[in-house]
């Protein structure tokens, strides 16, 4: 079916003549070099200096490009010591208060799998996160115990995996899946990612079910110079199942996106490992509510019916419209799961903590909200439950 009280417009390339708005468009391809240029001023200070002796062995195995040029990710100017405790002290979302329920065998299945083999592959990449980015460091990234690797890349990178389960009482629990980095070279949407998937580590109470995938491009940016489009020089974000009313993806990329290669969709929809394993997840979980972060917008997208947030934090809500291919486009007009895109300011600039935080309880505050009374995700998991049999 189509999308009900919610047309697509019928050329979501009306709504901007470029596919990106000129200041952003400017901002994406000169992010790797201007974040560059920033960072010796700026320093470096989300990143560990010297990894774990363990961590510094795997780094030789890993093809890891040279520092300086590689870290291309700007912290915000708060010490990351103080990050790290703001998020623990005070997570800034009420919902989210009770003690961790996740955490502690989370990371007792780390040290286990860590000596089986699936877990090595964990540490790779963890390792090469922390190389890659200055918001992120590669403790970070294993303290964040995900679990063992189901779905790859191209270059046979692992999709980092995290599930904060709803506690069992809680059945009917919204379901949220959460997306970072689906374009490479947009480093604040993997790094904040990151961040939010720590507030959750530190502060999960099993009111919701949370199912975190935060780089789901890593061979996009974990390359000397990152890019948007994956290892087969697929733009992800196009390489979806179109809605039936939408023109074909190849087809708009050669007319609309004037075929410019960081928009190309791939030859057919899902010809890519890294949206086939979303498209399973997807089918695995059955979120209510699928969110993918990006950059540099500064805005709040979404395509649903449900009425979505005014703002998160500093990015006020304006709806786009979607792309052929694009995850919004067959989250909601195929899947009827709404779909809410975050996108950040900058590229390699990350938000401050003060606003990384009202996103972040922006996020929960809406999603409690529209888990209570008429129109909200629960009675749309309703429908969709009555809708099972004839699908
Ligand atoms: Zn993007």
């Amino acid at each position: 079916m189509g999308a009900p009280g919610f047309a697509e417009p019928a050329d979501p390339l009306s709504l901007y003549t470029t596919e990106t708005p000129p200041q952003a468009e400017s901002a994406l391809t000169s992010a790797p070099t201007s974040v560059a240029d920033e960072k010796p001023e700026t320093g470096n200070p989300d990143v560990n200096p010297a990894p774990p002796p363990s961590l510094q062995t795997l780094d030789k195995v890993s093809d890891t490009p040279a520092t300086t040029a590689a870290r291309t990710d700007v912290p915000d100017s708060t010490a990351p010591q103080e990050d790290s405790q703001a998020a623990v002290k005070t997570p800034p979302a009420t919902a989210q208060t009770e003690t961790s329920e996740a955490a502690p065998p989370a990371e007792k299945s780390l040290v286990t799998q860590a000596e089986t083999g699936p877990d090595k592959e964990v540490i790779e990449i963890c390792n090469r996160i922390g190389e890659k980015l200055s918001s992120v460091s590669a403790e970070e990234c294993l303290n964040a115990a995900f679990a063992p690797p189901r779905f790859y890349s191209n270059h046979h990178l692992p999709l980092l995996e995290k599930h904060f389960p709803a506690s069992p009482k809680r059945e009917d629990a919204p379901r949220i899946l959460f997306l970072g980095g689906i374009h490479g070279d947009e480093y604040s949407s993997v790094s904040i990612s990151f961040k939010w998937l720590k507030i959750l580590q530190e502060s999960h109470s099993g009111v919701y079910d949370w199912h975190f995938m935060p780089l789901t491009n890593p061979d996009g940016l974990l390359q000397k110079k990152s890019t948007r489009v994956n290892a087969n020089h697929v733009d992800l974000n196009r390489n979806f199942i179109p809605a039936e009313t939408a023109i074909d993806p190849i087809e708009h990329w050669q007319t609309y996106a004037k075929k410019r290669a960081r928009y190309y969709p791939g030859a057919k929809p899902l010809s890519e490992p890294e949206t086939q394993a979303i498209h399973l997840l997807i089918d695995e979980l059955q979120p209510d509510i699928i969110v993918s972060v990006h950059a540099p917008h500064g805005i709040l997208d979404y395509d649903g019916t449900i009425t979505p947030p005014r703002n998160l934090g500093p990015l006020q809500l304006k709806q786009l419209g979607t792309y052929p291919g694009s995850l919004g486009n067959y989250g909601w007009f195929v899947k009827q799961i709404p779909v809410m895109t975050i996108e950040l300011k900058h590229a390699g600039i990350m938000p401050k903590q003060h606003d990384i935080d009202r996103m972040w309880a922006d996020l929960i505050q809406w999603i409690k909200q529209r888990t209570e009374g008429d129109g909200t995700l629960l009675a749309r998991k309703e429908s969709m439950r009555e809708k099972k049999p004839t699908l």
